[in-house]
């Protein structure tokens, strides 16, 4: 938890899902370290686990994950 507090740099680069999201759950079985979950509205990534390998991204029908 405190690495990515340590380095802002990565803390900013960590990938997110945006509104377009249709909680299809694809990104969540594809990520490898397991940091994405369904939420409320949409699907949610941990940014503190997550390594930015774009992932998500690939697998994502809308492209919802983005980097910041
Ligand atoms: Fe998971 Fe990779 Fe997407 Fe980060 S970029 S949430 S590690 S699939
Ligand atoms: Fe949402 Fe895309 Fe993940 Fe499906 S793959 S849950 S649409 S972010």
């Amino acid at each position: 938890y405190s690495k990515s507090l340590h380095n802002k740099e990565d803390l900013s680069m960590a990938y997110k899902i945006g509104d377009a999201c249709i909680s299809c759950g694809a990104c969540a079985d594809e990520c490898p370290v397991e940091c994405i979950s369904a939420g409320d509205d949409i699907y949610v990534i941990n940014p503190d686990e997550c390594i930015e390998c774009g992932a998500c991204n690939s697998v994502c029908p809308v492209e919802a994950p983005q980097q910041d």
